[in-house]
C-alpha cells in the first residue's frame, strides 16, 4: 500500500537518480504529452483510448509538478497558494460559499 510518505521518497529518489536538470525538462516534455493528449479528446470525444491517455498524461504532469515543488523547496507554499486560489475562486463562483 503506498502512502504519502513513501510517494515522496520515491520522487526524491528520482531526483537523486536522474538530476534535477533533466527531472525539470521532463516538465517540458510531459506537459507536452498533456497538451496533445488533450487535442486527440477533443478530437473524439468518445474514444475511450483518448481518454485513458488524458488521464496517463494528467498522472504524468501531477508527478512532474510533485517533483518541481521538492526541487524548489516550495511544497508548503504551493499549498498556502492553492488554498488562496480556491478561496478566491469559491468566492466568484455562485452559491459557493468559502
Ligand atoms: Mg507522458
Amino acid at each position: 500500500m503506498w502512502d504519502s510518505e513513501k510517494e515522496l521518497n520515491v520522487l526524491k529518489g528520482a531526483i537523486a537518480t536522474y538530476g534535477e536538470d533533466a527531472q525539470e525538462n521532463m516538465v517540458f516534455e510531459e506537459v507536452g504529452e498533456l497538451l496533445q493528449a488533450l487535442v486527440k479528446r477533443r478530437r473524439n470525444w468518445a474514444g475511450l483510448a483518448e481518454l485513458e491517455n488524458l488521464a496517463e498524461e494528467i498522472a504524468d504532469v501531477e508527478i512532474c509538478l510533485d517533483q518541481l515543488k521538492i526541487m524548489h523547496g516550495i511544497r508548503s507554499l504551493v499549498s498556502e497558494k492553492r488554498l488562496q486560489k480556491i478561496e478566491r475562486l469559491a468566492s466568484l463562483v455562485k452559491g459557493v460559499r468559502p
